[in-house]
């Protein structure tokens, strides 16, 4: 284990953390510091540990299916102030970009189950809110894939054929590949083609707020600013889980890593398998409407050349502030300081990184029609204002759901890849399903998300061997 890549990992930074724009919307709420009881639980049928979209969402579904079930859920921090609470807002279900690269990695027919996984997702998160009347500024309609240059149009021609030849559903994805009448649609300058179909933007924080008020209601105990410290068999009952924290210990039947980027801090077998990588988002208040001013209609990924991704959210049932995130060309820089900073993987205190807000304005000066005011040139903060959250990085970019190989009793939802909205809700219900005993088949999710020993113990071969090539370089 003396390679790299397994020396990556850390638990949430306890202070000096970054406030992203959900969390800065909802201070003061007493959720965020929310002790069901003064004092820790000495023991429960189910830990979770974590309080995103995942830890939110499993105890919920574990709700739904044993009432009577006495769940704790810990978090280290804030509720919800991980990832979920700083991400760029999107559940944008894939519907044909990655399929190629899927197919090449698990085959045809995983790649067409990873697509219509995420189409599920969206679907059941937005008739879940719609039932339920979530207050989470849902927006529901076009979401738009837009390549900006003849690299980016020419993979996504392949790769959306492929998907079609493949028998992948598209009627639902609107197509246009004229320039003139893609950039009239996305109000992208440079569009050289325009891929359309529905996904929706939501204030996550709000989200699971509002899943985890329900869930407390039903009797499970939140505990936040607890930190889970280690995990070791019950000296009492063999069967039994005792969850350390600095607060006391929990015996229990069941634990759930529900950690994402933070998970191989507290599991030593994920370690490897789920890295912690910091990310940027980056908020800009646009200009006031004036004539031929780029009005965003819906959500975008702007692709840029082979590799790069601007996310833009304008947050259309929001306060009119607009979101950046993404792989930006900027990203590359982030990635290499990394390399010099590994300490840094699990900071997110970082409230900005020069190339990754330059790669913005300049996208945004660029491409959006007015723009690039007076007035907002002037205002130091335009460009430069974000935050920081940390991705769960998956070694093979899926998640990883189901019971820990040799560790009975440990469950984990975790490694959701910088991609966890448009995976996490069905991943959840799949896990707990699961928990209860059914077969895989049962989660209908795709099989290459189950977390199998045969599946780390490749991957973990995977990471030696090219860290070996990397040591002879
Ligand atoms: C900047 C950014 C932008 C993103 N944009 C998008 C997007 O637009 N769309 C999309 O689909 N995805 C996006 N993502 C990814 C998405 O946010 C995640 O996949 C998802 O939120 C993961 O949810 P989670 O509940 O698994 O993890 P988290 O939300 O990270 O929750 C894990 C929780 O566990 C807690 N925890 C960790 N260790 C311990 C411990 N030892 N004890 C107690 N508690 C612990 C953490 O404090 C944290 O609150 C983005 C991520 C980032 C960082």
């Amino acid at each position: 284990m003396a390679y790299a890549a397994f020396k990556n990992y850390g638990f949430p930074k306890r202070t000096g953390y970054s406030i992203s724009h959900w969390l800065q919307s909802v201070e003061g709420d007493p959720l965020l510091e929310h002790r069901t009881t003064s004092e820790l639980p000495q023991s429960a049928d189910v830990v979770i540990i974590g309080s995103g979209m995942s830890g939110t969402t499993i105890a919920k579904n574990i709700l739904d299916t044993w009432p009577e079930r006495k769940i704790v859920v810990l978090e280290a921090r804030l509720f919800c102030s991980g990832a979920t609470g700083r991400n760029a807002g999107h559940c944008k279900p894939d519907q044909w970009r990655g399929f190629v690269n899927y197919e090449k990695d698990f085959g045809t027919e995983q790649a067409l189950k990873i697509l219509y996984n995420e189409q599920q997702t969206w679907t059941e998160v937005v008739r879940y809110i719609n039932e339920n009347n979530v207050d989470c500024e849902l927006w529901t309609g076009d979401t738009l894939d837009v390549p900006l240059d003849s690299w980016a149009a020419e993979l996504a021609k392949e790769t959306f054929e492929r998907y079609k030849a493949a028998g992948g559903k598209v009627d639902h994805i609107k197509v246009t590949q004229d320039p003139e009448e893609a950039a009239k649609i996305s109000q992208i300058k440079d569009a050289q083609a325009c891929y359309a179909w529905p996904g929706s933007t939501l204030h996550p924080w709000k989200f699971a707020a509002h899943v985890m008020r329900d869930n407390i209601m039903r009797g499970v105990n939140l505990q936040t600013n607890t930190r889970a410290t280690a995990i070791i068999r019950s000296e009492k009952n063999k069967h039994k889980w005792v969850v350390k924290t600095e607060r006391g210990d929990v015996e229990c039947l069941k634990v759930v890593h529900a950690s994402n980027a933070y998970s191989s801090a507290l599991e030593p077998s994920l370690r490897g398998l789920i890295t912690p990588c910091p990310h940027m988002c980056n908020k800009v208040v646009p200009p006031k409407e004036s004539e031929g001013f780029s009005e965003l209609k819906g959500s975008y990924g702007v692709l840029i050349g082979k590799e790069n991704l601007i996310t833009i959210n304008p947050r259309l049932n929001g306060d009119g502030a607009v979101l950046f995130g993404g792989s930006n060309p900027g990203q590359n820089d982030l990635l290499k300081w990394l390399e010099n900073n590994s300490n840094r993987r699990t900071d997110d205190g970082m409230t900005g990184f020069d190339s990754i807000s330059k790669a913005v304005q300049e996208f945004a000066v660029k491409e959006l029609k007015g723009w690039s005011t007076d007035d907002m040139m002037r205002r130091e903060e335009t460009y430069k204002h974000a935050w920081s959250g940390i991705l769960g990085l998956s070694a093979d970019g899926l998640p990883f759901v189901g019971q820990l190989p040799g560790l009975p009793g440990q469950w984990v939802c975790a490694g959701h890849h910088g991609h966890g909205m448009a995976r996490i809700f069905t991943a959840s219900s799949g896990l707990v399903k699961l928990m209860g005993g059914s077969p895989w088949s049962d989660t209908k999710l795709p099989e290459v998300f189950q977390i199998t020993a045969a599946r780390a113990e490749a991957l973990k071969e995977g990471l030696r061997k090219s860290s070996a090539v990397q040591a002879r370089i």
